[in-house]
């Protein structure tokens, strides 16, 4: 069964630092690609020749420094900073609530244009910290061990929205410059995984031009290696991934049959665990990266027996890999149970002695439901009912 919550008190708050979502008309320039910053301040009357030295200006600004209002980028021209503020925006998805879990991950819910929400997790731990970011509002995969996955997909987010997020985070953690923080402490948001709500593959531009914002060397310069993105295995898409953004990657294998995989993940209905497979083996030398991460969340009975753990490592025989078990988190409704914990050290330990690391993924912010796979906006209306979500487990309804 699900292990012990911990039992110090949630902490929940509104979130004060104030900010709207964009309403004014003019352009957000976050998550603006180098080039479009440089055709939009074209277009605004920016002179050709000065365009790249002032995207170089705005851009530390913005990314370096965590400046929001133009009148504070003092290496420009009082008119220019008058001009760029009737035209554009430094805005960010608006906080809705804040929650901190006993464990200190803390819980974003985040409002965007349109008034939907998602949200954005961070997990801070001894020498780094992660950010758990989500590339959709929903998700069109119905996996059917996963909460988001039980709410339909409403859009995908903007690469502003995808960048706001890390934005958001550091504002709160309050690591910019602008708000004093010291130079060169460990980096509090130091690492971002797309493993929150939605498929990234499915919002491939997108996240593509907000991760090259954020590994820009001269603004939130986070390198490729502390990006990983979690797919639940879009074949075409996977060959992009290491030559556009080169990031590392993640894999929501969870099942060693197709059989299995069809009703846990049923997107390998349209590319099996084979085709999975062989665009895996590519990905290394294409994305010039260590190995993949293979996640595999332990689901009680169903797939989690030790032919299982020989199964896996048969199939990944080749691919370098590290395999992460995922306990099941559990969320109200959900079809599934967690394996028992010396099931899942069993596990763990075939798979060790294959020759692979097999960590096993301490669940954080259970409490507050921000744990992988718990993600859902409350609000969200189009949902599917309790009977879909049995149905596309299998359990007949
Ligand atoms: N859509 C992408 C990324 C988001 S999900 C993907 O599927 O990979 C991030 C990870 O959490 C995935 O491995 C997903 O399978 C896993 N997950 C989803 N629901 C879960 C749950 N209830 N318990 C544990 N892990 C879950
Ligand atoms: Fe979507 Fe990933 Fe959840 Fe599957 S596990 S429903 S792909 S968010």
């Amino acid at each position: 069964m699900t292990a012990d919550l911990p039992s110090a008190p949630i902490t929940q708050d509104v979130h004060t630092i104030p900010r709207k979502v964009p309403d004014s008309g003019r352009l957000n320039l976050v998550g603006l690609t180098r080039e479009q910053l440089r055709d939009a301040l074209i277009a605004a009357g920016t002179p050709d020749k000065q365009a790249k030295m002032r995207v170089g200006q705005i851009w530390q600004w913005i990314y370096h420094w965590g400046v929001r209002d133009f009148s504070a980028m003092t290496n420009l021209a009082k008119d220019y900073r008058t001009l760029l503020s009737e035209r554009f925006e430094i805005s960010l998805p608006e906080v809705v609530t804040r929650q901190v879990s006993a464990d200190g991950t803390r819980k974003y819910l985040l409002r965007i244009a349109g008034g939907h929400e998602v949200e954005t997790v961070y997990i801070p731990e001894e020498n780094r910290g992660t950010l758990c970011i989500s590339s959709q509002v929903g998700c069109t995969l119905t996996c059917s061990f996963c909460h988001t996955g039980t709410q339909k997909l409403v859009r995908n987010l903007t690469a502003g929205e995808i960048v706001g997020q890390v934005m958001v985070a550091r504002d709160d953690l309050g690591e910019w410059p602008a708000q004093g923080a010291p130079k060169d402490e460990t980096r509090l948001v130091s690492n971002v995984v797309l493993m929150g709500m939605g498929e990234p593959l499915y919002n491939f531009d997108n996240v593509r031009d907000a991760m090259r914002v954020v590994m820009d060397g001269e603004g939130l310069t986070l390198s490729r290696r502390r990006i990983t993105l979690s797919t639940s295995g879009i074949v075409p898409e996977i060959a992009k991934t290491a030559e556009e953004i080169g990031c590392l990657l993640a894999v929501s294998f969870h099942a060693t049959t197709d059989e299995v995989r069809d009703r846990l993940v049923p997107v390998n209905k349209k590319w099996n665990i084979e085709t999975l497979l062989n665009a895996l083996r590519d990905y290394p030398r294409l994305s010039n990266s260590e190995r993949i991460t293979f996640e595999y969340v332990m689901l009680k009975d169903v797939n989690d027996s030790d032919e299982d753990a020989k199964r896996l490592v048969k199939l990944i025989r080749g691919i370098p890999a590290k395999i992460n078990l995922i306990p099941f988190n559990e969320w109200p409704g959900a079809p599934y149970q967690r394996s028992d914990w010396e099931r899942i050290e069993a596990f763990a330990d075939i798979v060790y002695k294959a020759g692979y690391a097999s960590p096993i993924r301490t669940p954080r912010g259970e409490d507050i439901m921000a744990a992988c796979g718990q993600l859902k906006s409350a609000t969200e209306r189009a949902r599917k009912s309790r009977a879909e979500i049995a149905k596309e487990a299998g359990l007949g309804a």
